[in-house]
């Protein structure tokens, strides 16, 4: 069997073991101490803006306590893109609220502005304005910020951005994760850039980072005993994961180039066949750090499905997935409202995503270039 390539594997700088040595020596094998302090600032020295990061031990957790922080509490609707992994509407449910879902546009594949100007007005006509809108950046492409960012003010709903995929990525300039009024970023082992788990809530002042550093510490008061006026969580980055941040963080915009020059190569394989169309920024106001190339297979033109190409690179032990499946179409989630025409229904069924790493070599290039052409002349 050759060797497996896979679809987004960690991909270490070499400078990780330094950091985590150094803790070791130091003795903060804890979740404080040098490697937090330093892997939360060279975040907000990238996002700029003056932003407050607090890190904790998952995007999913900084998500939880971004809907903590706005107060949303059990019976309450809380928008989020239908077209994303689980973690972006899981957390709503764990505060006894209800996830309302919007479906993609096609430019973005993101958020449409249309059905979520839509679905606000008939929740406030049938007697409950939104909490929150979650708003996700799939795969690295930013979404229709200005039109998302225009109606949330217009109906004065606050925005949680999930970047967990769009760290570097930027709209208009702007990195991902510095609009709304939270950012969420994910350092998980398939993510960008990795701490093998982990995740930042990006804040825009310090008392809301001070808010989400006690609640992810158990929610101590100031007291020299133990003493809890809120439920509190243990949702903390330990200092031995962040130094594993520093190491990647030296090395995060090579991460980006590389996983850029993979949607690249997937251009020149895709513009000879027809049929095909690889997902890409619909205009210049769009940069994205590529996590993963997709691609969306035209069955009616290439006489191909997605699934039989899916079984040709497993054939060759090389490992592609289908798009997300929409929250709306999960079973936990069939009593959940969704406002939409379906768009990321069809992507789902005809979509793919294709090794992205940043980490892939030129043979494993020359492996799927071959598995690609073959599949499509057959
Ligand atoms: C990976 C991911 C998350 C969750 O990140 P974790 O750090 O694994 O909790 C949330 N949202 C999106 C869109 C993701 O891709």
């Amino acid at each position: 069997m050759r060797n497996k390539i896979w679809l987004s594997s960690p991909h270490m700088s070499g400078n990780e073991l330094c950091f985590i040595e150094d803790a070791l020596n130091k003795n903060w094998v804890t979740s404080q101490g040098e490697n937090i302090d330093e892997f939360e600032k060279s975040l907000s020295v990238l996002l700029k803006n003056d932003l407050k990061v607090c890190a904790l031990n998952s995007a999913t957790s900084a998500i939880h306590l971004s809907l903590i922080i706005l107060g949303v509490t059990s019976g309450d609707e809380v928008i989020t893109s239908s077209f994303s992994f689980c973690a972006s509407a899981n957390p709503i449910t764990y505060c006894g609220a209800i996830p309302i879902f919007i479906d993609s546009e096609k430019d973005t594949w993101n958020m449409c502005p249309i059905a979520l100007e839509e679905a606000i007005e008939d929740r406030i006509s049938k007697g409950k304005k939104p909490k929150a809108i979650i708003v996700v950046h799939l795969y690295g492409m930013p979404a229709k910020m200005d039109e998302i960012t225009a109606i949330a003010h217009k109906y004065e709903i606050p925005v949680i951005e999930d970047a967990a995929e769009a760290l570097g990525s930027t709209y208009k300039g702007k990195l991902c994760g510095t609009f709304g009024r939270f950012g969420i970023l994910s350092f998980n082992g398939n993510k960008i850039i990795t701490t093998s788990g982990g995740g930042a809530l990006v804040c825009h002042t310090q008392e809301d980072k001070d808010k989400a550093v006690f609640l992810s510490t158990q929610a101590r008061d100031n007291a020299p005993h133990y003493q809890h006026s809120h439920i509190g969580y243990n949702y903390r980055m330990s200092n031995i994961v962040a130094g594993i941040g520093r190491g990647q963080m030296e090395v995060l915009n090579d991460r980006v180039e590389a996983r850029r020059k993979m949607h690249d190569f997937y251009i020149r394989i895709f513009k000879d066949i027809d049929g095909v169309e690889v997902f890409s920024e619909p205009t210049q106001d769009y940069y994205s750090n590529h996590w993963l190339s997709a691609i969306v297979v035209d069955e009616n033109k290439t006489g191909k499905s997605r699934e039989d190409l899916r079984m040709a690179f497993l054939e060759d032990n090389i490992e592609s997935r289908p798009l997300w499946k929409p929250m709306h179409l999960q079973p936990v989630f069939a009593d959940a409202p969704y406002y939409g025409t379906n768009i990321s229904e069809k992507l789902f069924d005809n979509g793919l995503c294709l090794p992205s790493g940043s980490n892939l070599s030129d043979d494993d290039r020359l492996r799927i270039k071959k598995v690609i052409n073959d599949f499509f002349s057959k």
